[in-house]
């Protein structure tokens, strides 16, 4: 197969039988439901564009180890070019959804697994890159959506995973079989999980040795006996109930999370990619944060794309499109959101071939760029609401607008510029309102703020990649200090 059509994706989700609880109640049909469809739209138009001749070389990519044109989500980077290729493929997809796509989370455990499971094998004698290699082949062949989850819940941030009051507050194996492993915890934020086929499932965090059962990678079926998740609420959300489509700001995508149980699933022998080499856990934490900081470079600046001209639509149908202070904090959003796509380019153009023959971000670079995302985006959420005045905010409803008594009053008094209608004033509206505040805001803002790791990771990163010694030493050589 190797290339999917978008169509022929909904279709094999239908086929999964996951379990998916929200409002207290079992989502028989998750492909249909109204508030869970607009995530499943993001994350089929990863199919849809690499169907499209002019983005064939931004969306798919030939494997190395098949010869045959796969999708980039399922690619292993083969250089510089491929890591670049890959944070403008997010940007695009950005610019196409207005929402998190959700795919990426897959592809950077692919590339995080690949070069750790090759370093593991290489001190032990272990097979999981071969294993690893075995499931990625497959993945590339059916052209599957893959989670990858690395968040647990955590309990006491204080503690261990092993000195929990709960063991089962990090994800840990309970129980060791000669055929495989049986896993018991739970990941939060789990980004996309309900539109994916299969999940990797990775350590939140470096562990010692009081912590080798907790030191475990894998994969499995997202509907895998034994996994149930429960929808994450977003701001906003139920207005997707109520049948008035320009209230929900995009009616189109969306993003989604949820928490996602593991009560007991069995993982077969050949799904093991890291069990018990502890020393291991951080090394892959640290890549997979890494691919997945570069990611934020590509995947908001294409959400900023679509409010920067939100807010510049907006400033046309108030009247002042040529106001000075109007014209001055556009041009601050370009330049914010540029800045974000330069350090994602960066990092790409600065990576590094890894001994398992994969491509590495500049780690150092890309930790900027997440640390930069952290602030960005909530700048030019703050500049697109005082373009686009309190009327985002105040808005009435679809309804009120439509209905025969009241709405020619809401059409009257409400108007900006006479030549543009009330409706697509409100429209445009409420996109800002939907990217800054409404269900977008999760994949905008706060995961601008969280996803990836919290601002606090990165800056851990910084100070361990930053090579301050070196900088203390360029001070003394010009400052003739000898010591
Ligand atoms: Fe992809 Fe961005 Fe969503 Fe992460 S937040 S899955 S990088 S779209
Ligand atoms: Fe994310």
């Amino acid at each position: 197969m190797a290339l999917m059509t978008g169509e022929q994706y909904v279709e094999s989700m239908r086929k999964l039988n996951m379990q998916v609880y929200m409002f207290g109640k079992k989502i028989e049909c998750p492909v249909d439901d109204p508030i869970l469809r607009p995530s499943l739209n993001s994350v089929k138009m990863t199919y849809d564009l690499a169907q499209l001749p002019e983005y064939q070389d931004l969306m798919t990519a030939v494997s190395p180890y098949t010869g045959k044109r796969v999708n980039r989500f399922t690619h292993i980077h083969q250089s510089t070019q491929d890591l670049m290729n890959k944070v403008k493929m997010q940007r695009l997809l950005g610019q196409k959804t207005a929402a998190c796509f959700q795919r990426c989370v897959g592809m950077d455990a692919f590339n995080a697994v690949f070069s750790t499971t090759y370093d593991i094998d290489k001190k032990y004698g272990t097979t999981y890159h071969e294993n690893f290699k075995k499931f990625l082949l497959n993945v590339q062949e059916l052209d599957y959506t893959v989670d990858g989850a690395m968040t647990d819940p955590k309990g006491d941030r204080g503690l261990a995973p092993h000195a929990q009051a709960d063991p089962d507050l990090f994800l840990h194996v309970v129980e060791r079989r000669p055929d495989g492993i049986v896993v018991r915890g739970a990941k939060a934020h789990q980004t996309g999980f309900i539109n994916s086929h299969e999940v990797i499932v990775m350590p939140t965090m470096a562990m010692g040795e009081d912590d080798k059962d907790y030191a475990v990678a894998f994969s499995c079926p997202t509907d895998a006996e034994g996994i149930f998740m429960i929808v994450g609420r977003q701001s906003c959300d139920t207005r997707k109930l109520e049948g008035a489509e320009m209230d929900t700001g995009n009616p189109t995508f969306g993003g989604m999370e949820a928490l996602v149980i593991f009560d007991d699933v069995f993982i077969p022998n050949d799904r093991i990619y890291l069990n018990g080499e502890f020393e291991f856990a951080g090394v892959l934490v640290e890549r997979f944060a890494g691919y997945h900081r570069q990611s934020y470079g590509g995947c908001k600046v294409g959400v900023g794309d679509v409010l920067i001209g939100a807010a510049a639509v907006a400033a046309d149908y108030n009247g002042c499109p040529k106001v000075s202070h109007i014209k001055d904090k556009i041009i601050e959003m370009q330049h914010l959101n540029e800045t974000l796509f330069a350090c994602g380019i960066a990092c790409s153009a600065l990576g590094t071939k890894t001994e398992s023959g994969n491509y590495l971000i500049d780690l150092l670079l890309a930790n900027v760029c997440k640390q930069n995302v952290t602030r960005f985006p909530y700048e030019i959420v703050r500049l697109a609401e005082d373009i686009a005045g309190g009327l985002m905010v105040t808005a009435p409803s679809e309804k009120d607008l439509r209905d025969p008594k009241i709405g020619p009053y809401v059409d009257k008094y409400l108007r900006g510029v006479a030549s543009v209608s009330t409706e697509n004033r409100l429209k445009i509206l409420r996109l800002i309102e939907n990217l800054s505040l409404g269900t977008a805001a999760v994949g905008y803002r706060t995961e601008s703020m969280h996803g990836a790791g919290s601002p606090q990771a990165q800056r851990i990163m910084i100070s361990r990649q930053g090579n301050l010694r070196m900088k203390k030493a360029l001070a003394k050589e010009i400052a003739h200090i000898k010591e």
